[in-house]
């Protein structure tokens, strides 16, 4: 019955839609950073998952044609024998310039939606904005509501114009040439009626004559019309289909391709970690961000990065940790350079706390457990991150310990301070035990009490792994066994921090700088 097809067709596009969206997903998965911050390509990443549904109309559009065109040549083969062979071109030709109509105008229509991508991002932006619980602070106190809300409706209005645009001209033009397809069908109707006053054919004829021209018609049209849907769902089905074929490493920035042969990365690694003259500029731009850079990170030993912003150490550190790889000279693990190891074992050997960290709005077990997924039910191993990050105050302090759900998100969840997650995400990276720990501004959101207590310990979190550490605070900075220090992408001091402070050089000048104001 038709309700029991429109159920069946139901389920059958939801799943679908949902397997569509999990090759996006998938996809997504597969592909490198450089993906994610190239907005070109992130466009593609949003049309594709917005136009999964497109696949299942698809397929019924095709199925739907398909029935009726054994009807229509039934229906063209009882016109030609019935009452003159000529029937069928003339059905045909009087309905063919509606549907040549509409798929320019759905052609139209499509490139005009192409050309709004970054409009429709836009909008789509800043109406998550206004709905945030993190802007909404300073969005009411900076008074960014109602201006938000503006640029979001005349957006709004852009896509209403385009789509009223697009129905006028329809309209218009529907109106026009079903006016030709009746026509059409008219014409047929005069010519049998002729025919029935010659005597050619029987009153009886003339009925069937009329009924099954005027049915031909319909479905022509309604093929027709199908056949345009379908290619109009072609059109942005493309969209999808393209992204899913994306090769990875079409990506301009994208990681080299995995060697025939990967090495398992070295346990421990003996020697260290040496950058060989390495550079790197960001896909798509030519300025350098990283130069020339040689250095040494001695196995076991903790390592501060230091220099002014914008001078490249989170992208030192994204090098490390292969989220990229540099674009010139290389990278050597105890002399074998990093793009022949197995990357996801290289991955694994690195644990990261990162200033921009992630607040999983999920169990405090699970925010601390992720950092070593398949452990996240050791409830010891859990609990001893925490206790490394100075975290398990925090543990304690909550309803349900670590099963306490966390964040705004769900209604049972309990928030936590800015220092609170991000001791949770050192957490993380500590449930790594991996052989390379990068800490980039691990204790830039702590109080003066938890940060000395993360840097109390520091010499045990360190020990027997390379720490890579990030810093504003020379405090922290000079705990390091080295010092490397970075001016606008350049290594321009190495060394500890009595040796660079006695050479009286650019570490001494901001080191001495920071000190001053304690003074
Ligand atoms: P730091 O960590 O020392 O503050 P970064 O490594 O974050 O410095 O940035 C170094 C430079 O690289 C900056 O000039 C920044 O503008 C640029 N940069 C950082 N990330 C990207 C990116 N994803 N794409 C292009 N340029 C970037």
């Amino acid at each position: 019955s038709q309700s029991l097809s429109l159920h069946v067709r139901m389920l059958l596009s939801i799943s679908s839609n949902d397997h569509a969206l999990e090759l996006v997903l998938r996809k997504a998965a597969s592909m490198d950073l450089a993906f994610f911050e190239a907005p070109a390509f992130y466009d593609r990443l949003e049309n594709a998952a917005s136009e999964t549904r497109r696949v299942h109309t698809i397929t019924f559009g095709v199925f739907h044609v398909l029935g009726l065109l054994i009807s229509i040549a039934a229906m063209l083969g009882l016109l030609a024998t019935s009452l003159h062979p000529l029937a069928i071109p003339v059905l045909l030709v009087t309905t063919i310039p509606q549907a040549a109509a509409l798929g320019y105008f759905v052609k139209r229509r499509h490139r005009v939606w192409s050309g709004r991508t970054r409009l429709r991002r836009l909008s789509r932006y800043l109406s998550q904005l206004l709905t945030s619980r993190d802007a909404v602070k300073e969005i009411r106190l900076f008074g960014l509501d109602l201006s938000f809300v503006s640029r979001f409706a005349e957006a709004r209005r852009a896509f209403e114009e385009d789509e009223r645009d697009y129905r006028y001209a329809l309209v218009r033009v529907e109106t026009g040439f079903n006016l030709l397809s009746l026509a059409g069908t008219a014409s047929l109707w005069a010519y049998a009626v002729v025919r029935a006053v010659g005597g050619s054919i029987t009153v009886g004829d003339v009925a069937v004559v009329l009924q099954a021209a005027e049915q031909a018609r319909a479905a022509v049209a309604t093929v027709f019309d199908r056949v345009v849907r379908v290619y109009e769902n072609r059109l942005y089905a493309d969209e999808l289909i393209s992204f899913l074929d994306l090769e990875p490493d079409a990506v301009s920035g994208a990681l080299a391709p995995a060697v025939s042969e990967p090495r398992p990365v070295p346990r421990p690694i003996i020697r260290g970690i040496e950058f060989q003259n390495v550079g790197f500029a960001y896909p798509g731009s030519e300025e350098p961000v990283l130069q020339n850079l040689s250095f040494m990170l001695p196995a076991a030993a903790s390592v501060a990065l230091v220099g002014e912003n914008g001078t490249g150490k989170t992208t030192l550190v994204k090098l490390l940790s292969r989220l990229y790889d540099p674009t010139e000279g290389a990278i050597l693990v105890d002399g074998v350079d990093l793009r022949e190891d197995e990357l996801s074992d290289w991955r694994s050997q690195v644990g990261a706390a990162f200033q921009d960290f992630v607040r999983y709005e999920l169990t405090a077990r699970e925010n601390i457990g992720f950092g070593r997924v398949e452990h996240v039910d050791d409830t010891v191993r859990v609990s001893r991150a925490a206790q490394q990050a100075g975290a398990m105050s925090i543990i304690d302090d909550l309803s349900e310990g670590l099963e306490t759900s966390l964040g705004r998100t769900f209604d049972d969840g309990t928030d936590l301070s800015g220092g609170q997650w991000q001791r949770l995400a050192l957490a993380r990276g500590y449930m790594r035990d991996a052989q390379v720990l990068i800490l980039d501004e691990p204790t830039a959101a702590l109080d003066a009490f938890a940060e000395f207590e993360v840097y109390r310990r520091f010499a045990d979190l360190t020990a027997g792994r390379i720490t890579v550490l990030i810093s504003h605070r020379f405090s922290t900075v000079r705990m390091a066994d080295r010092i490397l220090v970075l001016r606008d992408g350049r290594l321009v001091e190495n060394g500890s921090h009595e040796e660079l402070i006695a050479a009286d050089g650019h570490y001494a000048r901001m080191y001495n700088t920071q000190a001053d104001r304690y003074r």
